[in-house]
């Protein structure tokens, strides 16, 4: 048995290898004027970001797309792996690039002054792109109240009242490493427990099904990224909900919002290490930064560069300033504390 899972890990190690050369043709993945991408942002967004790269630099891009299995990808090919860089569409999975050794520490004064040092790796390995806050969505016909707190979630009155997505997921497990921050444990936990009280439903889903879910009356708070508004307000079939909703940025009045990143990460074996350092640079310009706005609805992270008319329509954003890396250092214990009160199990356990 135990050969057979050897035998198999070696064959999907093959798999995946063949498929990274497939995807850039047999030359080999080192090439003078090129760059290569595992990218699990959609193409969509990243595709209008490489086309002005290349425009400005004639260094073209490869991108392989995936929504899973990227990091595990990098780890199997090793030295081998045709990766320049990891991009991605949250700071965890930069941290879990970091844990699984794939990443290699990048020295650039140009990321270091246009990206706040909070939203980055102090040693380099990682680099926010992106700005996302973490909000409450509020009917519009049930909720009257126009602020709201972190802390307040667990308050009885909303009992019944509060839909959102597993507690494992990235997105919650960072906020409760916010919390813990900001609370310490034992506090965090009493919260955890009375906002699982608090839930409608069972958390499933995404971040927008709890929206809608408070648009068919549900629930009368989600949890949810400030620019799956703009999302929803894109497409025909979920346009409702998000006119159903007002956005509420928690804690504006005192610590900040819970802010995360979109992020990018150098590859241990990048081939291509000159060409990768570039795009990273050319990532934080003032004009990829406005395409990253007005694509996807996210705050630019560099200073200067205005977020797009819809998101500057929410208001002032004041961030919480805890720096990621603090937030990535309490991570374990945010996703223990979630398994320990059970908070998957939903209200009703
Ligand atoms: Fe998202």
């Amino acid at each position: 048995m135990r050969n057979l899972s050897a035998l198999l890990r070696r064959v999907t190690c093959v798999v995946l290898l063949a498929g990274a050369i497939a995807s850039w043709g047999l030359s080999g993945a080192r090439a003078e004027n090129e760059v290569n991408i595992y990218s699990y942002r959609e193409p969509g967004l990243i595709n209008p970001l490489l086309a002005a790269f290349t425009k400005e630099t004639g260094i073209k891009t490869n991108v392989v797309f995936a929504t899973s299995g990227l990091i595990e990808r990098l780890a199997a090919e090793g030295k081998n792996s045709p990766a320049d860089l990891l991009l991605t569409n949250e700071s965890g999975l930069l941290l879990q690039a970091v844990a699984a050794g794939v990443t290699q520490p990048v020295k650039s004064a140009v990321l270091e002054s246009a990206i706040p040092v909070q939203l980055r790796d102090p040693d380099g390995r990682w680099f926010g792109l992106t700005r996302r806050a973490r909000v409450v969505y509020a009917s519009k016909d049930r909720v009257q109240q126009n602020a709201i707190t972190y802390e307040e979630l667990a308050d009885p009155k909303w009992r019944n009242k509060i839909c959102i997505r597993s507690g494992q997921h990235t997105y919650n497990v960072a906020l409760v490493a916010s919390m813990i921050a900001h609370h310490g444990e034992v506090e965090t936990e009493k919260w955890l427990t009375g906002l699982k009280a608090n839930l409608a439903r069972r958390p499933s889903g995404g971040d927008r099904e709890a929206v809608r879910d408070v648009k068919a009356g549900l629930c009368d708070l989600a949890v949810g990224n400030t620019y799956y508004m703009a999302s929803m307000l894109k497409n025909p079939d979920q346009k409702a909900w998000a006119q159903a909703v007002r956005m509420l940025f928690p804690n504006e009045a005192d610590r900040g919002t819970h802010v995360n990143v979109s992020g990018v990460s150098l590859a241990l074996n990048a081939p291509n290490k000159k060409n990768a350092l570039k795009l990273m640079e050319f990532l934080v310009s003032p004009e990829a930064q406005r395409i990253y706005a007005d694509a996807n609805g996210e705050y630019p992270v560099v200073e200067g560069v205005a977020a797009s008319p819809l998101v500057q329509s929410w208001g002032k954003l004041h961030p919480d300033p805890l720096p990621l890396a603090k937030i990535a250092a309490l991570r374990k214990k945010a996703s223990e504390l979630i398994d320990r009160v059970q908070f998957d199990q939903g209200p009703n356990f």
